[in-house]
């Protein structure tokens, strides 16, 4: 359910079926120059389609011009409470100014905003924060925050319309995980522009993490948002922009860069693989392509469940091995692992992407593999396999059995159809 309408944030469209667009926000002063631009190439770098900078004083407005000039990608200017400012930055170029329709000084003001913003074609992207509601919904926000934060939301757009004014995107920010769940799913329903999708003051790397993916990718698996940020408490702006790649990657919306796969490790590890799993990742950071790159702890299961994977490692207490679509390429030292792996993907690389593999290796490791694989152990995949298996059993014992319906079918007289 992607939203029916489409802006664009400079080249970067928004809504209406494309991609759902990365976004972050600098944690400099904006008028330090250096500093913002030394950060924004970093976000960039790291994935970030589209980033907001504060502009709260007339030195960050004077800023903005030099930032929009130098910027690799578009620049939305954050506004509050001074509509003066948001006309300063769009004149300064800005390529989307955040606002909130309620603190920015009545509709008169609003009004201003959006006919300068019109007349040079500038989206707007209106806000609704859970601790900032309106007066006339303080009592609803009490009883029923979900509601209070649409019908807040569902008001501005409201005035944006009676204002002439479409080219808007729309956020509703809260710090509850269920109320942002909620109350996107509603708007989504209500209007038809693009949202933002946000849990608000998040917290850490780990928690907030954690409460963005939960959230924001249960609305993104709904099919609800058009544009993310992940509001970490961080200096490192990229950080929110790598946390967003991985929610993406994870629900398949959008691919950037490698695909780690590590197993849990188990009582059957008998080597670091916390520390090969964390340099694996780390190299993997300098690759752009969406390999598939797997780590097992151990080879009892074989290399079934690391198949599909580009190229993996399965490493053992002396010994390791290394693979690629399930087929051993060589035995390895397990301190050499992690070099002789990359060796392998950067060998793929310059052949053209063309796995090269020397038989005689191959063999070894495939002697080494037959040795270490056990295939009598319950192990956490076997497990999980199982139960996977029999949940598909289960279901498929709980649908009525297909009906034959031959008098029907103009073809082979086969036709099914549910009892
Ligand atoms: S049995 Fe599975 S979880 Fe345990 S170390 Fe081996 S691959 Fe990892």
């Amino acid at each position: 359910m992607a939203s029916a309408r489409q802006i664009h944030v400079g080249a970067v469209p928004i809504g209406g079926g494309a991609p759902v667009a990365v976004q972050t926000m600098t944690k400099t002063e904006t008028a330090n120059l250096s500093a913002t631009m030394d950060q924004i190439h970093r976000v960039a770098e790291a994935g970030a389609d589209i980033v907001r900078v504060a502009v709260p004083r007339e030195q960050d407005v004077e800023a903005l011009k030099t930032i929009v000039a130098q910027s690799p990608i578009p620049i939305i200017a954050d506004i509050h409470f001074n509509h003066t400012l948001a006309l300063k930055a769009i004149e300064a170029g800005a390529h989307c100014v955040r606002l909130n329709p309620g603190n920015i000084g009545g509709p008169d003001k609003v009004a201003e905003v959006a006919r300068l913003a019109t007349a040079k074609g500038t989206p707007l992207r209106i806000g609704v924060n859970s601790g900032s509601l309106p007066k006339h919904l303080r009592d609803l926000e009490f009883t029923n925050p979900v509601e209070a934060l649409v019908t807040a939301a569902v008001e501005f757009v409201e005035l944006m319309e009676r204002l002439e004014f479409t080219n808007f995107k729309v956020s509703m920010k809260s710090t509850s995980v269920p109320n942002t769940i909620a109350s996107n799913r509603l708007l989504a329903q209500r209007i038809p522009y693009p949202l933002h999708l946000g849990i608000t003051e998040a917290g850490t790397r780990w928690t907030g993490s954690l409460k963005s993916a939960v959230g924001l990718g249960t609305l993104l698996a709904d099919g609800v948002g058009d544009t993310i940020r992940i509001s970490l408490s961080t200096f490192h702006a990229e950080e929110e922009v790598k946390v967003a790649w991985e929610i993406l990657k994870a629900l398949k919306l959008r691919e950037r860069g490698p695909v780690l796969i590590a197993c849990p490790t188990c009582g059957r590890l008998q080597f670091d693989m916390d520390s090969v799993v964390m340099e694996v990742e780390r190299r993997l950071e300098a690759y752009e392509d969406a390999i598939e790159v797997s780590i097992l702890g151990c080879a009892v299961n074989g290399i079934g469940e690391a198949r599909h994977a580009d190229f993996g490692i399965t490493g053992a207490k002396d010994m390791g091995m290394i693979y690629s679509k399930g087929e051993p390429l060589k035995k390895v030292a397990t301190e050499d692992l992690v070099d002789e792996l990359f060796k392998e993907i950067d060998r793929y690389y310059a052949a053209g992407k063309t796995v090269v593999a020397d038989e005689r290796e191959a063999a070894a490791a495939r002697e080494w593999l037959a040795a270490n694989e056990d295939d009598t152990q319950m192990t956490p995949e076997r497990m999980a396999a199982l139960e996977a298996a029999a949940a598909d059993a289960e279901a498929e014992a709980a649908e009525p059995a297909p009906v034959i319906d031959e008098a029907a079918s103009p073809v082979d007289g086969r036709r099914f159809s549910r009892a």
